[in-house]
Parts: structure tokens; C-alpha cells; sequence
């Protein structure tokens, strides 16, 4: 079974753990069964919106155990990625969770978001975008300036062209990156899924065979390739317009990890 084959797994969170405000069948138990045979579990998530803490919460409802140092969200790779890059202050084009990311990581938000003691919109190390569902033309405009003009580093948290919502598609993090990447005409440095480095940080401290577990071809699968490691593709909730490689193994639910078919 797929579940003795790795030493450890990397979980996408939704489609494949979580879908809407319930557990995807299945994956409590797994979940569970994993962790009694001690097999490491990570979380990697292209959710730029919400702090790790909130997404740990969440899962802890849903009585799934799991623990801040395990989830690596697009958030708060980000944000390491930042300080890691030596950034003191950015321009968050994000939601508060991903302007407190930034603010836990040492990287002070230039908007007063997230423990920022003053305003200053002219000046930043660094502009990051993640989901803004508040985004304006205005912010749009300031991030645009601080990369062309003022020498920001430009770096994304994903580059998710749209995500479905109870009324239906929205633009996605990619959509405010196209809206930068054709004000400035620079590329971004993006972090997500399927970039490598969420996947690298993920799995740094990890031995032995890895294995990513996710619902998106182009995301998880595409990600787990470019990475260099085996993908499981969970097909419960997957997406009909999804195009990638071929994964190592396809299952239904997280249950076929424990299936002795597979
Ligand atoms: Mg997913």
C-alpha cells in the first residue's frame, strides 16, 4: 500500500483534506493512521490568506490533528522567504493574514497592518502579493511604483489564475500579478505550488522518500515533479479543467493511501 512505500508525506489542504468546512472522506483516519506509524506529515498550502495558527484551528474542528511547524502555507514561505532575502519592510498587496506572516517573520508591513508602527507607502524592501480582496486600483498603483521606481523586489505567493467561491469563479493571486507584471514589465518571484520553493522548505528536514499528496495536476502533481519527488493524485474533488503530468498513483480519497491494492 502507498501508505508503506513513503517516509513521508506533503498534504495539499483543499480537495484533498478539506473541502468547504468539512473533511474530505477519509482523511481524518488517514491522517490519524499516519501519525500513529510515526510517519511525518506536512500541510503545503497555496493559501495566501490565512495565518498558519487559523489554518491549524480550523483543522483541530475538524478533528484533524496539526501543528503550526507542519503547515507551510504560500503565506508564510513568502514571508521567509523575505527575511531570508533580508528584507526589513514590505508593501502587502494581501489579506491580514498574509500581512501578519509577514510581521512574524521580522518583515514589518509599510501599510500599519499586522504590528507596523507607521504608514510609509513610498518606501519598502519588497512588494508581495498574495489573494487581496480588497485590492485597488490606488494599492495596485503603489505596488507598481515601489517595484519600477523605487528598486522593490517583486514576489508572489502563488500565481493561481482563479479559485471557485459559493457565487462562482474569482480572479485569483495570479490575476494581481498579471495586473503587475504588465505595469512594471518585471517577473516575479513566485513561491507557490508549482514553484519549488514552498515544496523546498516543506521538506527541508525530511528523510527518505517523499511523496505529495494533491488534487491539481498543474499544482501538486506539476510541483511534486519539479521538485523532484513522487505525487499521489486524490480525485475526489479535483477539477475538471486541470491539465499536468502524470502522477505516480491516483487514489480516490486519502483512504487509498491504507488501500493493499495500491
Ligand atoms: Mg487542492
Amino acid at each position: 500500500m502507498l501508505a508503506d512505500r513513503y517516509d513521508a508525506f506533503l498534504f495539499d489542504l483543499d480537495g484533498v483534506i478539506v473541502v468547504g468546512d468539512r473533511p474530505v472522506d477519509g482523511a481524518v483516519d488517514a491522517l490519524a493512521r499516519l501519525r500513529d506509524r510515526g510517519t511525518p506529515i506536512r500541510f503545503v498550502t497555496n493559501n495566501s490568506r490565512s495565518t498558519r495558527e487559523a489554518l491549524c484551528a480550523h483543522l483541530r474542528d475538524l478533528g484533524i490533528e496539526a501543528r503550526v511547524e507542519e503547515m507551510y502555507t504560500a503565506a508564510s514561505a513568502t514571508a521567509a522567504h523575505l527575511a531570508d532575502a533580508g528584507a526589513d519592510s514590505v508593501y502587502v498587496l494581501g489579506d491580514d493574514g498574509f500581512a501578519a506572516e509577514m510581521s512574524r517573520h521580522g518583515v514589518t508591513p509599510t501599510d500599519g497592518r499586522a504590528g507596523g508602527d507607521s504608514v510609509i507607502e513610498d518606501a519598502a524592501d519588497a512588494v508581495a502579493v498574495g489573494l487581496d480582496r480588497t485590492a485597488t486600483y490606488d494599492k495596485l498603483a503603489t505596488a507598481t511604483r515601489l517595484i519600477r521606481e523605487r528598486g522593490a523586489a517583486f514576489v508572489a505567493a502563488n500565481d493561481d489564475n482563479a479559485y471557485p467561491t459559493d457565487e462562482g469563479i474569482a480572479p485569483g493571486t495570479g490575476a494581481l500579478v498579471a495586473a503587475l507584471r504588465t505595469a512594471t514589465g518585471r517577473e516575479p518571484t513566485v513561491v507557490g505550488k508549482p514553484h519549488p520553493e514552498l515544496f523546498e522548505r516543506a521538506m527541508s528536514g525530511l528523510d527518505g522518500e517523499v511523496a505529495m499528496v494533491g488534487d491539481s495536476l498543474a499544482s501538486d502533481v506539476e510541483g511534486a515533479r519539479r521538485a523532484g519527488i513522487e505525487s499521489i493524485y486524490v480525485t475526489a474533488h479535483a477539477r475538471a479543467e486541470d491539465e499536468g503530468p502524470a502522477p505516480d498513483a491516483t487514489v480516490d480519497t486519502p483512504a487509498g493511501l491504507f488501500d493493499p491494492e495500491c
